[in-house]
């Protein structure tokens, strides 16, 4: 093994990130290290590389970026008995710390003491990093390393597709980022009447319906009451999957749930949002459920079925897959909204 390597690496407070030749890393005790086979852009690493609001509060340059990976055990630190050399693994990118009231019961994904791979961390754009046991997913060697570097927002969109017991419901999917369009096939696979999809971006309305929605619209352009309306016999939709953050899909969600219905919230929102709770949740007696990152390791079993036994076809959301030296072009085409998600190789 060589003792350098490349990797992307976020040097200071400002917009950008640097390709770097740096040592491989060591494997700490209880940690194993990864040769990454393929590496995809999250939503999280695209405000890192702008270096927003959020990133300032929670990174701390110099620090390698990415989360999302697939690659090869290749190195075991002391201690280490779960996993061995020659493993093929992806990893959960939450690091809880296993002591805190929610990690003793059941909770490690919202653990109060939690650290984030590539954000609290040094990241995965690289050709090798260090991953903690506690996240180490086997993957099962049917499943490609470009599909089983998505596993982990295939997690986000299954835990919320699940909130909503979707089967033989209408669900409104608000937002068709790369979370939006993986919640699509899962949706369907989890028996979804229908799926009705808003997105005010061309190219991911198209990729929506590749990735089966029954109906796609622009909710800055066209009619969703009347739509929703139409589909549901006038009921109003069962579930809302809010996948954008944006305000105005939030309240806009809100607006088709029927009575007894359910809306779960993935999409982070710049700031408060003002909801008329009186109208649109108390008196319709809605449940409203946040949801952040993915359980632990409950929708990773979940993703490996549906992906092994193709149940779900996540083909089309990967629009781009770069060498990983071209991550500033995936940096600049997340920036547009014109891709899926993009796959990197070192
Ligand atoms: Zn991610
Ligand atoms: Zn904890």
């Amino acid at each position: 093994m060589t003792s350098s390597m490349k990797a992307v690496v976020k040097t200071g407070p400002e917009y950008g990130a640097e390709l770097k030749e740096i040592p491989v890393p060591d494997p700490a005790s209880g940690q194993v290290l990864v040769k990454i086979q393929r590496t995809s852009i999250c939503g999280s690493d695209l405000h890192i590389y702008k270096w927003n609001k959020w990133a300032e509060n929670n990174v701390n340059p110099p620090q390698i970026m990415g989360h999302e990976m697939a690659g090869e055990v290749v190195a075991l630190g002391e201690g280490v008995t779960s996993v061995e050399v020659g493993d093929f693994v992806s990893a959960e990118t939450h690091i809880p710390c296993g002591q805190c009231y929610q990690c003793k019961t059941g909770l490690q994904h919202i653990c109060v003491n939690m650290k984030i791979l590539g954000v609290h961390t040094d990241g995965v754009f690289a050709d090798y990093a260090v991953i903690e046991e506690v996240d180490v997913w086997k993957n099962d060697p049917a499943i490609s390393a470009r599909y089983a570097s998505i596993q982990e927002p295939l997690g986000n969109a299954i835990d919320t597709i699940r909130a909503g017991e979707v089967a033989a419901k209408n669900v409104l999917i608000t937002g068709a980022g790369p979370a939006g369009l993986l919640a699509i096939p899962v949706a369907n696979a989890f028996g979804a009447a229908t799926v009705i999809v808003t997105e005010p971006n061309d190219y991911r309305r198209d990729l929506a319906e590749k990735m089966g929605a029954d109906f796609v619209i622009n909710p800055l352009e066209e009619d969703l009451e009347a739509l929703v309306a139409e589909v549901t016999d006038g009921v109003g939709v069962d579930f809302v999957a809010e996948m954008s953050g944006a305000a105005a899909a939030i309240k806009q969600g809100l607006k088709q749930i029927t009575p007894g219905g359910r809306i779960a919230l993935l999409g982070v929102p710049d700031g408060p949002v003002e909801i008329d709770l009186a109208p649109d949740l108390i008196f319709k007696g809605i449940d409203m459920i946040g949801v952040t990152g993915r359980e632990m390791f409950q929708t990773w079993f979940i993703a490996r079925r549906l992906l092994k036994e193709e149940k779900i076809d996540i083909e089309p959301v990967i629009t781009h897959e770069f060498p990983l030296e071209d991550f500033a072009k995936g940096m600049e085409l997340m920036e547009s909204g014109n891709c899926g998600k993009i796959v990197l190789k070192p």
